[in-house]
């Protein structure tokens, strides 16, 4: 069942977007060559907790961190490690989740380390364009499919694919809610969109295939080519007609 928010409700989840917005530009801040992907995770879950939110993907299901940070090939849910120092022309991938009075925020962006080259740059600039894409679209009598085709239209125009095993969703007092966003599928399919839907919205795009594996540690997905990803996310909720981006500031 789709929650749909009031209009405190939404403004509470408001709340909870900047913060998580805010911890966005702080690692924006820190990301550069040499510097550990725990670095990033100790840094936010600092703020986050002098904001008086609660990183929510900490003890999620058992994840051990604040922050997941997925670097070049790593597409979602990578593990801040110690070990993983910042590489000149890498990108990490780093999603943020928090909790504010009772209402979740989720944000993902992908930043370069240092300079990148053009054709790196360019699957961040497609993968980022096919958010916003996807967000035109969140508007009241469109059908969720309509998201969905709109990001992969755009990524695959692009030259690139989008990841199918995982989906942005819906979001309120739970991370993860109805209804499950595919980055993918033709328009028309599924719920009709109603104000005070709240979403989770989440290309992951590709290089190479779509095609992803999930390693040992039950956490980390790679592509399966081992060709790089890019990963960017906002909470958008319907406000009258159309979209609301809550994860900004
Ligand atoms: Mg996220
Ligand atoms: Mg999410």
């Amino acid at each position: 069942m789709i929650i749909l928010k009031s209009r405190d409700e939404i403004e509470a989840m408001r709340a909870a977007g900047k913060v998580v917005a805010q911890a966005h530009e702080l690692v924006r801040e820190l990301v550069q060559p040499g510097v550990t992907t725990w670095d990033l995770d100790v840094a936010v879950e600092e703020f986050l907790l002098k904001q008086n939110a609660t990183p929510a993907f900490k003890g999620y299901q058992g994840f051990p961190a604040s922050i997941c940070a997925s670097i070049n090939e790593v597409v979602v849910h990578g593990i801040p490690s110690k070990d993983d120092v910042l590489e000149e022309g890498s990108i990490i991938s780093v999603d943020i989740g928090a909790f504010v009075d009772g209402f979740c925020g989720d944000s993902a962006w992908t930043y370069p380390v240092g300079k990148i080259s053009p054709e790196i740059q360019d699957l961040l600039t497609t993968t980022e364009e096919a958010l916003f894409k996807g967000i035109e679209q969140a508007r009241v009598g469109n059908r969720l499919s309509d998201i969905s085709h709109a990001v992969q239209r755009h990524a695959e125009e692009g030259g690139y694919s989008v990841v199918r095993d995982f989906v942005g969703h819906g979001i309120g007092r739970q991370m993860h809610e109805a209804p499950q966003i595919p980055n993918f599928g033709p328009p028309g399919r599924g719920p009709r969109l109603k104000a005070g839907m709240a979403l989770a919205i989440e290309p992951m795009v590709n290089m190479g295939s779509y095609h992803v594996e999930v390693l040992p540690d039950n956490w980390t997905v790679k592509t399966r080519d081992r060709k790089w990803s890019a990963h960017f996310e906002h909470t958008v909720a319907i406000i009258g007609e159309g979209p609301v981006i809550l994860t900004t500031l």
